[in-house]
């Protein structure tokens, strides 16, 4: 089986139609921009795996689901939805092999933050070690995710 291009652009228009409909705020928290992204690796993806098929189905299902609400969404319409997101994002990384945006970012901020500890520990100021520890992290963090995007492999 195969996501038709055809299902792919009408499962973005709805995300657009969504978005439209919502404050900005709120659609910020559906975290939709992201959903482009990953419906486009579903596509991509669905020729060859059974489950990607199948969390494109899921997500299809719960866009309508959301759309027909979107003036009364709850506080377990927005669990659901990053429960649902975060389940594609897990199957994507260890599946296929693809990295979330600015995923080593995040993480190499808080190692760097942790080194950071160390360093102030060092010289004996914080004000010092800190800044020097998150700006390694950083460093490091931007370059993996920087070559993770030259690869083609971001969600
Ligand atoms: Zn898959």
């Amino acid at each position: 089986m195969m996501i038709s291009p055809q299902a792919a652009d009408k499962l973005n228009a709805s995300i657009e139609d969504l978005k439209n409909s919502l404050e900005e705020k709120v659609s910020k928290k559906l975290d939709l921009d992201n959903c482009h992204r990953m419906i486009q690796r579903l596509v991509e993806l669905s020729s060859s795996c059974e489950a990607c098929n199948q969390y494109f189905v899921d997500l299809e299902g719960h866009i309508a689901q959301l759309l027909d609400k979107s003036d009364q969404l709850t506080k377990n319409d927005f669990k659901n939805h990053h429960q649902i997101l975060n389940n594609i994002r897990t199957h994507l990384m260890k599946k296929h092999k693809l990295v979330a945006k600015d995923y080593y970012l995040s993480i190499y901020m808080s190692c760097g933050l942790s080194l950071g500890l160390v360093f102030g520990l060092l010289f004996d100021s914080l004000a010092l070690g800190l800044p020097i520890g998150l700006a390694v992290g950083i460093a490091i963090g931007a370059g993996l995710d920087a070559d993770v995007k030259k690869k083609g492999r971001t969600i």
